[in-house]
């Protein structure tokens, strides 16, 4: 096999790698420096110094489901559970767009008290209040249906993470009843009814081998999403996986490089749990290639329960001051945070 540099110049050149050679890629730490280089150069290419800023809310840490990894898992009799009403969420969206967002993530467990109406209501209020933003969905699995209900009441993007593609290594990060097909069918659907979709991993969960990690981007770089969510897997008190290790920062960011060159133009941010893994691990993120920051918009009482693992940053400061935070670290690595709505280049 070519040495792993000439890999790295082959995948800069041509975006493809085969499934040996992505592995190769992702076994070394030595040439980490020129991997982020190459990354930097075509995230640069593609979005300039610009990071665009999304705004979160995250609404209800209820949960019907129990995944091992999560810390608002249905189990979990120690998460102190919240939820916001339709109005206070279309308020929280309101006092971001003050402080200039024009991106909202909503997202939350899978709460099935808030019925699709409900949804509706939200994403459409949204839109009607704020026509020059984007509204993204973050709120688990639905049926074909439903996306298409949100999508009609205006909704842009929605992110599911597939969490593994490899169903076996799914079985071990989920309860029985949880199905792999479900998740992958529900992205399907997604990006056929027309969203911009996103799809992701995290990185080190138990069980998980760098073989599955070039099974997820083969089926990355095949299903092309529109946005990718990668971080680290961070252990959460109260859950089956509390005492497991946390996932690898470097290997995170090696990710984030291999997929900034196996798809230029996709939106593909420094995630939170990467900021909590490590101090300036969102710098690092946009040093890698990333291209999107997801400022906290929740109110502050409730950001501290939204605990999908333990040591989250960013849960006591306001919206304002969590932007001019992240803006001020961005300038400091010569980056610009911008408020746009941030679409993907082939949706502009
Ligand atoms: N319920 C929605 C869903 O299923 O997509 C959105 C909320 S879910 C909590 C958002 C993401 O958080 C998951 O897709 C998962 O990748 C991530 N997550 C959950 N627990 C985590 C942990 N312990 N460490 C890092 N990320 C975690």
């Amino acid at each position: 096999m070519a040495d792993i540099k000439e890999l790295i110049d082959r995948l800069y050149e041509t975006a493809s790698l085969t499934p040996d050679e992505l592995k190769a890629v992702l076994s070394t730490d030595e040439y980490d420096e020129y991997l982020h280089e190459k990354a930097r150069e075509v995230a640069v290419r593609t979005f300039g110094k610009d990071i665009y800023l999304r705004g979160i809310i995250e609404f209800s840490n209820y949960c019907k489901n129990d995944c091992y990894y999560c810390g608002i898992r249905a189990g979990n009799t120690h998460c102190e559970r919240y939820r916001m009403t339709v109005d206070d969420i279309i308020r929280c969206a309101d006092s971001g767009y003050e402080t200039g967002f024009r991106t909202f993530v909503l997202q939350s467990g899978e709460d099935l008290t808030y019925k699709t109406e409900d949804i509706c209501r939200m994403v459409r209020t949204i839109k009607e209040n704020h026509p020059d933003c984007a509204v993204t969905l973050s709120i688990g699995e639905k049926s074909r249906e439903e996306y298409q209900a949100y999508f009609d009441a205006g909704c842009d993007r929605y992110l599911l993470r597939h969490e593994t593609y490899n169903s076996e290594h799914y079985k071990m990060l989920h309860p029985n009843k949880m199905s792999w097909l479900n998740r992958i069918r529900c992205l399907h659907d997604l990006k056929d009814i027309g969203y911009q979709t996103g799809c992701g991993i995290m990185v080190g969960t138990p069980g998980q081998t760098l073989d599955h990690i070039v099974e997820d981007l083969v089926f990355m770089k095949e299903f092309d999403p529109h946005m990718i969510g990668i971080g680290p897997f961070l252990p959460a008190a109260n859950t089956p996986f509390a005492d497991c290790p946390r996932g690898d920062t470097e290997l995170t960011l090696r990710l984030l490089s291999v997929i900034r060159l196996m798809l230029p133009k996709v939106l593909l941010p420094a995630t939170t749990a990467l900021g909590s893994a490590e101090a300036n691990g969102r710098e690092k993120g946009v040093l890698a290639g990333a291209n999107v920051i997801m400022p906290n918009l929740s109110p502050v009482e409730n950001r501290g329960k939204y605990q999908l693992y333990d040591g989250k940053i960013c849960i006591s400061d306001d919206a304002a001051l969590c932007s001019r935070c992240i803006t001020a670290r961005l300038a400091s690595i010569g980056y610009r945070a911008v408020t746009g709505r941030g679409d993907h280049p082939d949706y502009c």
